[in-house]
């Protein structure tokens, strides 16, 4: 059953309610983690806890718990929860000030630890491929807000969601300002040429992915040549394959990018190997 921790009290979804001067609302102030649950167990919970005092340190935000702590908080979280299979957003916010931007009133952060499940596609688009579009709207400029934060500033990525939507897109592909394809709205993504994995590199402007390494690591053992390189559109439209990653959305495959059939239009053997690896991986 959906499980809330906020600020030291356990509550549901009709009892978990923020304060509407908490700079998390008011100016998008803090940051969060999506953590899957497989067969009872957490999937790679120090690298998500790592990532979330990372995002912290980048906008100067103080958690004022040792991670440790917050790690047994997740662990917890699910145990009270009685989900096997589930789907975990720890959020921290700047806490509750005044209306004004600067953050010195707000004395302490909020933070919150949700226990739910999530779907993003359904069953079917795993075996025939996603539809995406390039989304209008750019990636945030990494010395704006750097795409490495996971923040609480989605606009961009839902704006670009929107946009997929109202193109009948399964899901986009986001560019950075000068054309070089980053990510989804939130995947990161691969191509595929005959045995070699090109994926965007860490400075590209991309959130780097938990899902992302753990599939560099499979490839890598599997015998795949791995590259971080930054590539364009045409690479997506000519690559044998493609595919996006995320803790919500896994390993999904690309059919078509912008209209044109990615390969053969299906997913392809290397993403499906990959699939079947990413699987097993998470269930042992
Ligand atoms: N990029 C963005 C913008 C995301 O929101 C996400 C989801 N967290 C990802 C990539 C994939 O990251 P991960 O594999 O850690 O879920």
């Amino acid at each position: 059953m959906t499980t809330i921790w906020l600020d030291g009290k356990w509550l549901d979804r009709d009892t978990a309610m923020i304060s509407v001067y908490d700079h998390g609302l008011l100016y998008g102030d803090g940051i969060f983690e999506g953590i899957r649950v497989y067969n009872g167990r957490v999937f790679r919970l120090k690298e998500h806890i790592d990532r979330l005092y990372a995002s912290a340190r980048a906008i100067a935000l103080e958690i004022g718990m040792p991670r440790e702590e917050f790690a047994a908080l997740v662990e917890e979280a699910i145990k009270r929860s009685g989900l096997r299979d589930a789907y975990i957003r720890p959020i921290v916010t700047r806490g509750v000030g005044d209306l004004g931007i600067d953050p010195l009133n707000c004395k302490k952060p909020t933070i919150m630890v949700i226990v739910d499940t999530i779907k993003i596609w359904p069953e079917e688009r795993y075996e025939q491929g996603l539809a995406c579009v390039t989304a209008p709207t750019p990636i945030p400029h990494r010395e704006s807000l750097s795409p490495r934060v996971k923040s609480l500033n989605y606009l961009p990525h839902v704006m670009a969601k929107i946009e997929g939507r109202v193109a009948g897109a399964d899901e986009v592909l986001m560019l950075d300002a000068s054309g070089h394809v980053c990510e989804g709205s939130g995947q990161n993504l691969f191509i595929v040429n005959g045995r070699t994995l090109r994926t965007p590199p860490s400075y590209a402007g991309i959130l780097l992915g938990v899902t992302r390494n753990a599939v560099m690591e499979i490839a890598t053992q599997a015998g795949y040549a791995v590259k971080e390189e930054l590539f364009n559109r045409y690479d997506i439209y000519t690559a044998d394959e493609a595919f996006l990653t995320g803790t919500a959305s896994e390993v999904a495959p690309i059919r078509s990018p912008d209209g044109r059939a990615v390969g053969t239009g299906k997913p392809g053997p290397v993403t499906r190997d990959l699939m079947t690896k990413f699987r097993a991986l998470v269930r042992d």
